[in-house]
Order: structure tokens, then C-alpha cells, then sequence
């Protein structure tokens, strides 16, 4: 029997010791210690479609999550003035015609005036959700402090939890292995794999010298302020809002009875009090509320190269953190938890298995990275943070920027893999055509160029006639894609 070690009882911790321990059964020995007192980040509340991934593997049924917690639908995220006075919508949803698996219904589309992003197309191939949805492509809001809770219920009895904090570790440097930990009661634990799931503080992980990409001069916000604020619902908006600001932007999550939100800005830029100020304003504006919190959170924008060193795995937040504008923290969880098994099923603790998991970690990075910095792709100069972000675009930025108004977003943006990105075309047109990249004239180039994606011809005509119907089909829909009634929901799930 391996044993296991694993420190943190965050959102990371617990997901890691419910997919090991799931997974591994008998084989390993589960601890896991986390320090009460210091508590978890509580926030991280809005999730990609991937959290269905690590709830099944946990045996976790939606039915189960929306009857026992507050848990809402989220189809997508609006995104509020990021070129200002506008918005857009990034939906999980395919932005395709029925039937044809490609770019064209957008390519069409958007040439013909009748796009309208994830607003429109997100439900047209999909029902209204009154139901549970298992063909729907969709995430989920989640109360932070319930999701962990409800996990660590769930593995009272199944591994050790032990509420005790790490003071000491001690690696042996010839291999740069951690030999074990010092916990403040329990005394020495050794083990043979261990897991760094601290948080920020990377309590293991930072002993075995871990070399650290920096992200701040593409992604400079390094500080945000949360508030819930509680809010009575009739319908749920079925999104996550990302409202950007003068220096920065602010999340709004719906969840049971409250929001969640929070001002996410540089401090390079601004400082913390005129950030409180702002934030207060849009605080009063929107719920008409003050800032009560003074709590800021503080961290560094970027990874480490490595998150499998030697013995040890950092995850979640110990691995690193770029601000949550697409909501992947918790998919970076589930993700590195997922590919450790997938390489180390054996437990062997491999050299070639470490090297491969580290690529397809740092791939994983990247690919947020891009498709993060390509939202911040807006040319707005109207104060130093934008200024700053305009004039600093990463170069596959540039290159994506380019390529929009000479041809059109299709799965050359994949760098050959199409299984590389974590999102779909459909993503990266929505977020493009959001920020007004794409040109009518790049799109006419790819149609003059381009068979469709199954490698065939495909007929304009048949599809543009599609793109209508389905407009005209979304506009009669357009409210119900956006508001969810939960009460439908929650009945059809006692029925
Ligand atoms: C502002 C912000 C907004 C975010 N929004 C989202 C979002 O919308 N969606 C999303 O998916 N992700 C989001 N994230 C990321 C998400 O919050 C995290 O990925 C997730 O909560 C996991 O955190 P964690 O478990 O790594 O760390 P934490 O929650 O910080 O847990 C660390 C644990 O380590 C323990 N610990 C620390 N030191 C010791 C010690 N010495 N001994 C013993 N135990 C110790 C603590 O007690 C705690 O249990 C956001 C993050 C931030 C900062």
C-alpha cells in the first residue's frame, strides 16, 4: 500500500484525495492534514463544464449536487464593457448549425449580420433546462464553502483528515524528494507521494526550488476584493458576469440566495484603497450596498514550470494562478489530478511519466493564458491598466489578431491539435467577434479558401438559409437562454 499525503483542505485537497482515493481504493493510504484555523480562499465559485468530469469520477449525480447544495446552471459568461458600452457572450454551447460540426453557421453568419454570439446560438440546438442535462452543455455555481464540505463529509471514514498544520519539511537533495513533513501535533508523517494542495503558500512545494513562469506583465492583476451580497432570486441569470472596469474587472456569481462578486485589479495600477472606492461605487450602484469586507487577496500572476517534482504534486493554487476571467481554477484542479493518475496508474512515480504529465501541464497553462490575454485584446488606452495591456499583447495575440482580419478563427488556431485547447472554435469566435476582430473581408478570403471541416465542400446557400432560421428561432428565445427558473429546476429533480 502506497501511502499518501496530502496537505490542504481546499477546493484542491479534497478533490484530490476523493479522485486518488476513488480511483486507487486499497491500493493507497490516504491523510490528509489541513490547518483549520487558516481556512480555505473561499472563493472559486464558478466552474467550466469539466466539474461533471470530477463528479462522476467521484460518483457524484447533478440530481444529487443541485438537491443538496446551492448549486446553479451556468451556461456560459457575459462579458460587460470590456470595449466599453458593450457586451458579449461566451457560451458553452456549440455556435453551429444542427448538423454541421464546423465554423460555417458562424462564418455565415457574422457575414450576414445575423451573429449574435453565445446570446443567440447557445440553446438553438439545445432545450430550454427544466430539467437534468444530460446533453447539455453547461457548468455550474457552486457555494464554495458547501462544495467542500459536502466533499469532506463524503470521505470522513474512507482516508484520515487531520486538522493539524505542517511546520517542517525535509527534502533530501540529492534527488530533491521530500523524506516528510513535521506537523505541529501529529509529529513526523512520511509518505511516498505527496501533495501540495497549501494554496498560495505552497508549504511543500516551495522547498524542492521550483522555477516559477512569471505572467504579470501580460496578466498584471494581482489582487482582488470579495463580497456576497444576498439577493432574492425569482429566475437565475445562467451566467457568470465579468464586468470590466477602469483598472480592472469585477465578477458577479449567482448561488442559492446571495451573489458572489469581487473587484479584480493591478496594483500596479491602482492602489488598494482607490480600488476599495471603486468597487464600493459599482457596489452601491448595482445592489445598493456598501463594502463591509476588508479582506484583499494578494497573489502572484504565473505557474510553476514543473507541477510533479521528485515525490511531491502541487495542485490548485500551490501550482500557480492567473486571474479567474474564465473560471479555471477548479478545471486546473481536476485536470492535474486527472493526468497524475493518467500517467502514475501504476504508482511507480516514473521519471518519463513525470516529464510527460509536466507538458501536458504547462500546455494546459498556456492554452488559458492565450485564450485569457485574447479577451484583453480590446486596443483600449483610456487609462494606464489598458494602456499597459494594449501595449503589451502576447505574441499569439498579435498573431491571432492578424490572422482574424486576413482569413478566420478555424482549427489552425490549435497549433495542429485541435484536442489541445480546452475550448471549442466556438469559444475563441464569440470572444473575437466580441471585441470586434473579425473582418467581413478575412471571412470572404476563408470561404474563397476553405473546404469545411469534414473536408467537404459545403453549400452557402443551404447553410446561410439554416443561419436565418436559427436566428430568427433565437430571437423568439433570446430571455429564456439567459434566465433559468431554479425552482423548475429543483421541482423536476423532487418529481
Ligand atoms: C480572486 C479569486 C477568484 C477565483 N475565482 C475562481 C472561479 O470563479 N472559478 C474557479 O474555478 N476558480 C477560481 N479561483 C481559484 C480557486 O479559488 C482555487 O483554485 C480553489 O479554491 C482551490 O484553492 P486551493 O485548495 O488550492 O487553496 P486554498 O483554498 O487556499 O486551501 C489551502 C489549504 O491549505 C491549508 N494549509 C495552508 N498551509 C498549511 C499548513 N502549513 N499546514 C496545514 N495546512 C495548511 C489551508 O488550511 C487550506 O485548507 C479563484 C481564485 C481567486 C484568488
Amino acid at each position: 500500500m502506497k501511502k499518501v499525503v496530502i496537505v490542504g483542505s481546499g477546493t484542491a485537497g479534497l478533490i484530490a484525495a476523493a479522485m486518488i482515493k476513488t480511483y486507487w481504493k486499497d491500493e493507497v493510504d490516504v491523510s490528509l492534514y489541513y490547518d483549520k484555523s487558516k481556512g480555505n480562499i473561499s472563493v472559486g465559485e464558478s466552474t467550466t463544464p469539466y466539474i461533471h468530469a470530477f463528479l462522476s469520477f467521484f460518483g457524484i449525480s447533478e440530481k444529487d449536487i443541485i438537491r443538496d447544495l446551492d448549486v446553479t446552471i451556468k451556461l456560459g459568461i457575459n462579458f460587460k464593457n470590456w470595449i466599453p458600452n458593450t457586451e458579449y457572450f461566451h457560451g458553452f454551447g456549440r455556435v453551429s448549425n444542427p448538423g454541421k460540426q464546423d465554423d460555417s453557421s458562424a462564418t455565415y453568419s457574422i457575414l450576414n449580420d445575423l451573429y449574435d454570439g453565445g446570446f443567440l446560438y447557445n440553446e438553438a440546438t439545445n432545450k430550454v433546462p427544466t430539467h437534468i442535462f444530460d446533453n447539455f452543455s453547461h457548468a455550474l455555481h457552486l457555494d464554495t464553502k458547501q462544495f467542500t464540505d459536502y466533499i469532506y463529509e463524503k470521505l470522513k471514514g474512507r482516508i484520515n483528515l487531520v486538522d493539524d498544520v505542517v511546520e517542517r519539511v525535509r527534502v533530501n537533495p540529492e534527488c530533491n524528494k521530500i523524506v516528510n513533513i513535521e506537523c505541529r501535533d501529529s509529529g513526523i508523517v512520511d509518505g511516498d507521494i505527496f501533495i501540495d494542495a497549501s494554496g498560495f503558500s505552497a508549504v511543500l512545494f516551495k522547498h524542492l526550488n521550483p522555477s516559477w513562469n512569471d505572467m504579470s506583465n501580460y496578466l498584471p492583476i494581482d489582487r482582488a476584493i470579495p463580497q456576497q451580497i444576498p439577493y432574492k432570486f425569482d429566475e437565475l441569470p445562467s451566467y457568470t458576469l465579468a464586468e470590466a472596469t477602469e483598472n480592472g474587472w469585477i465578477w458577479k456569481i449567482p448561488i442559492g440566495d446571495r451573489y458572489g462578486t469581487g473587484y479584480l485589479y493591478s496594483s500596479r495600477f491602482t492602489s488598494d484603497n482607490e480600488a476599495r472606492e471603486k468597487y464600493n461605487e459599482w457596489l452601491v450602484e448595482n445592489f445598493n450596498t456598501e463594502l463591509s469586507s476588508d479582506r484583499i487577496i494578494k497573489y502572484k500572476p504565473g505557474y510553476y514550470e514543473d507541477y510533479w517534482i521528485g515525490n511531491c504534486l502541487a495542485v490548485g493554487l500551490s501550482s500557480g494562478f492567473i486571474e479567474p476571467l474564465e473560471s479555471t481554477g477548479i478545471h486546473i484542479i481536476i485536470k492535474q489530478i486527472y493526468d497524475f493518475i493518467f500517467f502514475n496508474s501504476t504508482l511507480k512515480n516514473l521519471e518519463f511519466n513525470r516529464k510527460s504529465a509536466n507538458i501536458i501541464n504547462r500546455d494546459l497553462y498556456t492554452d488559458i493564458i492565450n485564450f485569457v490575454c485574447l479577451h484583453y485584446n480590446t486596443n483600449r488606452t483610456d487609462s494606464e491598466f489598458w494602456k499597459h495591456l494594449t501595449s503589451n499583447k502576447l505574441e499569439w495575440v498579435k498573431d491571432v489578431e492578424e490572422k482574424c482580419k486576413e482569413e478566420f478563427i478555424d482549427v489552425t488556431l490549435f497549433r495542429n491539435n485541435p484536442q489541445r485547447s480546452l475550448w471549442t472554435l466556438d469559444s475563441y469566435i464569440q470572444v473575437a467577434q466580441g471585441l470586434n476582430m473579425l473582418s467581413k473581408e478575412g471571412i470572404r478570403n476563408h470561404l474563397d479558401s476553405k473546404t469545411d471541416g469534414n473536408g467537404t465542400f459545403f453549400s452557402g446557400k443551404d447553410i446561410l438559409k439554416a443561419t436565418e432560421e436559427l436566428y430568427e428561432y433565437g430571437k423568439n428565445e433570446k430571455n429564456n437562454h439567459i434566465f433559468v427558473s431554479h425552482k423548475k429546476i429543483i421541482d423536476s429533480i423532487h418529481k
